[in-house]
């Protein structure tokens, strides 16, 4: 499927220069939120996977539908303050300041293969730091499934040795 005509590219937001790529008109065709949702659960069929993670807000609205095509799980990765019990943290670098990402504590036992998913691949940042995450707690990270990836900005060089799916590329 040509995914990308369901993809608005709105110029200047969140600011000047920034070429925002929203996956709202992709989700609210139910085909094509289908299609996306169908391809990366045919992704995670021969990965063995235990358990999806992804990073909120969008990370969930690609996650959630994977894990229960799959009868699986799925363990919400968010930011500091959210997540109402014991949870590790990871600090990771934005264009401006810092953020931190925390995910539960027992979230993910040892040894379970794990597939993360988001929205969009930029520098991969967020995937880095979601990846630390389900790492310290013994996570097997088996794939990384995105809607969209903007290669320009490298993000795919943070996830060498990963197995990666994308469905766009810009
Ligand atoms: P990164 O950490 O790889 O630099 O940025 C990826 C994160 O920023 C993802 O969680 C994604 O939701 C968000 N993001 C950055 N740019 C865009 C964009 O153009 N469109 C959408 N939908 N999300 C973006």
């Amino acid at each position: 499927m040509d995914y990308k005509k369901y993809i608005t590219v709105v110029e200047d937001w969140p600011k000047k220069g920034v070429r925002f790529k929203d996956i709202t008109t992709l989700m609210d065709n139910g085909t094509a939120y289908k299609a996306a949702v169908d391809e990366i659960v045919k992704y995670s069929e021969d990965l063995n996977i235990d358990i999806v993670v992804g990073p909120e807000a969008r990370g969930f609205i690609v996650g959630c539908p994977v894990a229960y095509a799959l009868a699986i799980g799925f363990a919400p990765v968010r930011k500091e303050g959210k997540l109402p019990r014991e949870v590790i943290k990871v600090n990771y670098g934005l264009e401006y300041g810092e953020n931190v990402l925390t995910l539960h504590k027992d979230a993910i036992k040892p040894g379970q293969r794990v597939l993360i998913t988001d929205d969009l691949l930029a520098t991969g940042g967020t995937i880095e730091a979601t990846i630390k995450l389900v790492e310290e707690l013994g996570g097997v990270v088996a794939g990384c499934a995105f809607l969209i990836e903007l290669t320009y900005l490298n993000g795919r060089d943070k996830l060498e040795g990963y197995d990666v799916l994308t469905l766009m590329k810009y």
